[in-house]
């Protein structure tokens, strides 16, 4: 029998535990399908505008042919970051080119109601100290966040660097030149010495397959380009006033849907929410941060409170647990419990004992999320279809606390469909279980491709030197120093997690090191005359083969539940782990590496190069 204990946690009995092992397999298998990735469709046709801007008019605007020392390709984060790095290095002539109407990558997306970050804005929001704003609450919704972003912009003058509404068509390198020629679908001829890319990994909207998708004729929209215009309302939370008489469907139960289906339940005359596999919702707790707390802290805070977040949520250890969270309170219960079962034991520490404290501190913080249902949702049988029945990372885990409340309102109706998803889609609705659902409007929060191809992500080729594509350079997987150098592309630069840091749980981390490191090379090649950079093709073997030689990540986990963390339950190839593989020592070592590898000035693994001159090897 489970039992809680002082410290307020269940504890399971073996038979308990068993119990939840074949329990989660037949939950597992339930969703296993044939097609993986390949259930999901991009939104063409009737959807083909889900992938355009819904809130800034294209303005015409005369071809630029400049010539600039960086092009950096994404307004968001990542390019906010590493521009702000820039002119911190007295770097002023760059572009920033973003397909959107303005800054914020995916907090100008995604615009839904209840959007919210879920990793605490102390660390989530980069360069907190340099611009000089203050988090109101430990946990900020998505106005904020981007008001953050233009924050950015505002204080190092990045708007001036911009080209908005620009989608980037080609990038060709020339090697005689030594520069990069950027090609866009304004009709742009920009020349750059460099060219740095920050994507993100999850920008791209898709849609299930679901057959007859395309015959709906009600409203519909994804959730990243929310239809303010349609249902009433504001992002800033403003009632979705003319929903009051609609009947409204949304299909997904992920991190996005989590966030919006409260106001939905609010405003809408009745939602259907038609779930597939249900997300762990752990608590939310937010609360208002204290002025005069913040205002006290030490200049230096934002780096000390990154690390100890990142150390303490991936298993080190810390004297104190500053940010104190979900994400930190799974890592903290498995590495104590190791600690504990070793001291028991006597044991040394091999990866059985790791892997035995994680599973059964998983086991017994899942079976506090589930009871967590009963003691919130009313109806029983509704609470018992809410239940996630997997282990906790084998999904994106959710905090929130409004969300299981939402399923008390009598006009929201929880449609599961055991794991099969929406049979149908037709034209007045949705079909399940043979019941057909009546709807007026259909939500898509079907979320984002990942670890697609990288070139069918981005939308555009890039041709590096003699022609070579990046498409064909990573035919059988991404290829990269440190996630950011690619053989054969010399001054390119990639960021995002890949190869690099990984650490899902607070991206930005990870982007505002891509920008310190991008800007000391930049800064370095500027400083001692030289035309090109590019990183040997032994550097870029040894590190790519590091990451394919690297133990499978729990994410990467075939006995979860499928989804996009563990390529939909499919085996991961070495094509696959490289596409989404990250330093094997995990983000906390990398990012102590790469402070080393830039302040040595070595730039070990890169060649620098004077044009036309024989390369001049770093050591
Ligand atoms: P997800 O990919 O996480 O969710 C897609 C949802 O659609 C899943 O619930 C999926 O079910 C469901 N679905 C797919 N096909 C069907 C079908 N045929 N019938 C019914 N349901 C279906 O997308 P999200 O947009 O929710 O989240 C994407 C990521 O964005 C998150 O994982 C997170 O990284 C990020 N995010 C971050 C936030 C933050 O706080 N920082 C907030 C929101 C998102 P199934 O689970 O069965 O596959």
């Amino acid at each position: 029998m489970s039992t809680t204990t002082a410290d307020g946690h269940v504890h399971l009995s073996q038979e308990e535990r068993d119990a939840l092992r074949a329990k989660y397999r037949r939950e597992r298998d339930k969703r296993m399908r044939s097609d993986g990735n390949d259930q999901y469709i991009e939104p063409t046709g009737r959807y083909a505008h889900f992938v355009e801007d819904p809130y800034t008019p294209k303005v015409e605007r005369k071809p630029v042919t400049d010539e600039v020392t960086v092009a950096f390709i994404g307004g968001g984060f990542a390019g906010l970051c590493t521009g702000a790095r820039m002119k911190q290095a007295g770097i002023e002539d760059f572009h920033i080119i973003e397909g959107g109407g303005d800054f914020g990558g995916v907090w100008y997306w995604n615009r839904y109601p209840g959007a919210m970050c879920d990793t605490a804005a102390m660390v989530y929001l980069p360069l907190v100290e340099e611009v000089g704003t203050r988090p109101t609450m430990k946990y900020v919704l998505a106005p904020e966040i981007w008001r953050h972003a233009l924050r950015i912009a505002e204080v190092f003058e990045l708007r001036k660097n911009a080209l908005f509404s620009t989608n980037i068509t080609q990038l060709e390198w020339d090697d005689a030149d030594s520069r990069w020629i950027v090609h866009t679908d304004r009709g742009d001829r920009i020349r750059a010495r460099f060219v740095a890319m920050g994507l993100g990994p999850l920008h791209k909207p898709k849609l299930p397959g679901i057959p007859g998708i395309e015959s709906f004729a009600g409203h519909a929209f994804h959730t990243s380009r929310w239809d303010y215009g349609w249902t009433g309302g504001t992002p800033d939370g403003a009632p979705m006033t003319k929903l009051a008489d609609k009947r409204v469907g949304i299909i997904g139960t992920g991190a996005t849907a989590v966030q919006c289906i409260p106001p939905l339940g609010r405003d809408a005359k009745e939602l259907f929410v038609f779930q597939r596999t249900p997300s762990s919702i752990d608590v939310r707790n937010n609360h208002p941060l204290d002025e005069a707390w913040f205002e006290s802290l030490k200049p230096g805070w934002q780096k000390e409170w990154l690390m100890n977040f990142a150390t303490l949520q991936t298993g080190g250890f810390a004297e104190e647990d500053l940010v104190k969270d979900g994400w930190t309170d799974i890592a903290i219960r498995v590495r104590d419990r190791v600690v504990r079962d070793l001291g028991a034991s006597g044991s040394i520490l091999d990866m059985a004992t790791i892997q035995k404290a994680f599973e059964d501190s998983d086991d017994e913080k899942m079976t506090e999320i589930r009871a967590r249902v009963d003691a919130i949702v009313k109806d029983p049988k509704t609470a018992a279809l809410l239940k996630p029945w997997y282990r906790q990372l084998c999904k994106r885990p959710c905090f929130h606390d409004e969300y299981l409340q939402a399923f008390n309102r009598p006009g929201v109706h929880l449609v599961d469909t055991d794991g099969k998803g929406v049979e149908r889609i037709d034209e007045k609705g949705a079909w399940v279980n043979g019941v057909h659902y009546d709807l007026d409007c259909l939500v898509f929060a079907s979320g984002f491709e990942f670890a697609t191809d990288f070139t069918r992500r981005a939308g555009f080729e890039t041709v590096g030197r003699g022609g070579e594509k990046l498409s064909d350079h990573w035919q059988d997987g991404m290829r990269t120093l440190h996630g950011i150098h690619v053989h054969g592309f010399p001054n390119l630069f990639v960021v995002g997690l890949v190869q690099g840091g990984g650490l899902i749980s607070n991206i930005t981390h990870n982007l505002v090191e891509a920008g310190t490191t991008i800007t000391a090379i930049v800064k370095h090649a500027r400083e001692t005359g030289q035309e090109q950079v590019e990183v040997t093709p032994d550097a870029e073997s040894a590190w790519t083969q590091q990451i394919a030689d690297a133990p499978q990540s729990f994410l990467g986990n075939p006995e979860c539940t499928p989804g996009y963390y563990n390529n939909e339950g499919r085996e991961m190839t070495r094509r696959d782990k490289l596409n989404v593989g990250s330093y094997p020592l995990g983000p906390v070592a990398y990012f102590q590496y790469i402070d080393d590898w830039r302040k040595s000035g070595k730039f070990a693994g890169l060649t620098f190069r004077r044009a036309h001159a024989p390369a001049a090897k770093a050591s």
